[in-house]
């Protein structure tokens, strides 16, 4: 069955046909049980077995070491910035927070319940990020916490951060699995699985063993890094569909060659994206400054800096007519957001460019 729109929504977002197919054709019955995977009991041997198989794919497919756990958690990004605090603040009572944009300032936000915050960086344009020798880190923080690739605002980290042996801690969310990371260098990396990696409901929290056990006394057991560990991911119930969905996204990936293959169809795809865009600077305006530009949400403005309206309104309805769909911007900042996650093909983004390219001799 072929599907006839393109979607390039920011989450929940496309998952690769094949992966849809692949699940519609186990829905009746998962692994032969003859119950689907919504209806199986959690501590049963089959939930168990795909438990552990998408455990150990996703630690071949990022080499996570053995200093470091895989958890499944419900509570989606947010979850994770009360669950960092929570887990980690105790440690001296207070954190680094780099914040580029809207989520880290929300994450920031949310820590300053659970203890002392330092805004490191507190961005007030959210489209650039200050040079690293400029941060005063605090060598005394808990952690340091950065938001990898902003989202809504399109700025990509396009380092990892220094923080002298203090725990570092990233929000992956609409980054993870599309390029190679050093897994070492972190205490924590979170990502909320509704946009490279699956659908909403598990978030996939990698944390340092060593940082196992501090938790807050009033931290929830369903948030306790420790206790979730200790019982396999499955504290309580799990978000067995979502896990599911993620171990199917983890094999495609793995198929279609593993993260060097994401990462290089990424780095493919929005060079492709800038190069169209760039061209007509005057009429397409990118919010990211050059050197920190997402690779994976491309944020921009048509007709000027903050946008014209009519102009906006006019892409969008042109470009649904074309059948690509859910590039409207975040409802933070409106504009266009072109999403390039891992199940966009090349494809579907050269017939994006090509209508972006007309859009402008048309309307500049
Ligand atoms: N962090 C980032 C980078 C995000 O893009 C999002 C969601 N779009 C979140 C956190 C929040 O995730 P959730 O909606 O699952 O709480």
């Amino acid at each position: 069955m072929e599907n006839t729109i393109m979607n390039f929504g920011a989450g929940p977002s496309k998952l690769p046909r094949e992966v849809i197919l692949g699940i519609k054709d186990e829905l009746l019955s998962f692994r032969g049980t003859g119950m689907s995977i919504t209806e199986i009991n959690h501590r049963g041997p089959d939930y168990i077995e795909m438990n552990n198989q998408a455990r150990d794919l996703l630690r071949k497919l990022l080499n996570v070491p053995p200093t470091h756990v895989i958890l499944f958690i419900q509570g989606g990004g947010q979850g994770q910035f009360a669950s960092v605090p929570l887990n980690l603040m105790g440690r001296t009572g207070t954190a680094d927070y780099l914040v580029t944009g809207i989520w880290s300032r929300m994450a920031s936000r949310e820590a300053m319940n659970h203890g002392e915050v330092n805004l490191v960086i507190d961005s007030d344009d959210e489209k650039s990020i200050p040079d690293q020798k400029t941060w005063k880190l605090n060598p005394n923080a808990s952690y340091v916490y950065y938001c990898d690739n902003d989202t809504i605002q399109g700025v990509e980290f396009p380092f990892v951060p220094e923080t002298n042996d203090v725990p570092l801690v990233a929000d992956m969310s609409s980054s993870f699995l599309t390029k190679r990371v050093d897994v070492s260098k972190f205490g924590v990396i979170f990502a909320a699985a509704q946009k490279n990696v699956g659908t909403a409901g598990v978030t996939i929290v990698i944390v340092r063993e060593d940082l196992l056990g501090d938790a807050r006394e009033h931290c929830p057991n369903v948030f306790n890094y420790e206790l979730v560990n200790q019982m396999d991911c499955m504290y309580n119930t799990p978000p067995v569909f979502a896990v599911y969905v993620f171990y199917k996204m983890l094999q495609w990936i793995e198929k279609q060659g593993g993260v060097d293959a994401m990462e290089a169809q990424c780095a493919e795809k929005s060079k492709l994206v800038y190069e169209v865009l760039d061209q007509s600077p005057d009429f397409y305006f990118i919010h990211a400054e050059r050197n920190v530009r997402s690779r994976i949400n491309i944020c921009m403005h048509i007709g000027s800096p903050t946008g014209v309206l009519e102009l906006e309104e006019k892409f969008l309805k042109e470009v649904e007519e074309k059948k690509m769909l859910q590039l409207k911007g975040h409802r933070f900042t409106g504009g266009i957001r072109i999403s390039l996650f891992n199940s966009i093909t090349m494809d579907e983004v050269r017939e994006l460019l090509a209508f972006i390219k007309e859009f402008a001799k048309k309307y500049k």
